[in-house]
């Protein structure tokens, strides 16, 4: 698509795919917002799933990792489609009686590796995934995400690298202005969606 810069790129192809969705929804953080970010419907798409794995990877590449892991479930799709940029192999982690954990592959003993995530809102997946890897033996060079809608410090180790930074407005339930309005409150996805 000439004339048009990768970041309007992504700004269209999340419009396209319905990923940025506006209403009225409950965070789990207990707080209103009338913007949701899924990401699942932008990478149902394998040729935007492609194309933002591309570019996360040209940002990680630097950090030179031996191997992409993610937290399951959101982390999976792009962290898969970074690894085959950057020609690595992919691992994730998954939530086992609470805790993030590595159960289907070798640990990654003495490995550089970068932990890959959709959307990071306080950084929490990212963090576990890279402490449960670390003390497997592994070397945690990198993180990266989609789309950045942290607020405060993450506490990430090294940087932090996205392809955009989001910030919505977000209303404690008494001074929301859309519950005054009287819209009704949508609930997205899951628990274990990233909202
Ligand atoms: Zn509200």
């Amino acid at each position: 698509m000439s004339g048009v810069n990768d970041g309007d790129l992504l700004e269209k192809m999340l419009a396209d795919s319905g990923a940025l969705l506006e209403g009225h929804f409950l965070l789990s953080s207990g707080l209103h917002s009338c913007n949701y970010l899924q990401c699942a419907l932008l990478l149902r798409f394998p040729h935007y799933a492609a194309y933002v794995g591309e570019r996360l990877a040209n940002l990680i590449r630097p950090s030179a990792p031996d191997i992409i892991a993610s937290p399951a479930l959101g982390g999976i799709i792009i962290g898969h489609e970074v690894a085959r940029a950057l020609d690595v192999p992919f691992i994730f982690c998954e939530r086992e009686e609470g805790k993030m954990r590595l159960r289907r592959f070798p640990a990654p003993e003495g490995m550089r590796f970068a932990v890959i995530e959709d959307v990071v809102t306080t950084g929490g997946s990212i963090k576990e995934v890279g402490e449960a890897l670390e003390s497997l033996g592994g070397k945690w060079v990198a993180s990266g995400c989609i789309v950045d809608r942290s607020t405060e410090n993450t506490g990430l180790k090294g940087e932090l690298f996205s392809l955009a930074k989001k910030v919505f407005p977000v209303y404690k339930p008494e001074e929301c202005p859309l519950c005054k309005k009287g819209l009704p409150l949508v609930k997205p996805g899951s628990k274990k969606q990233r909202i």
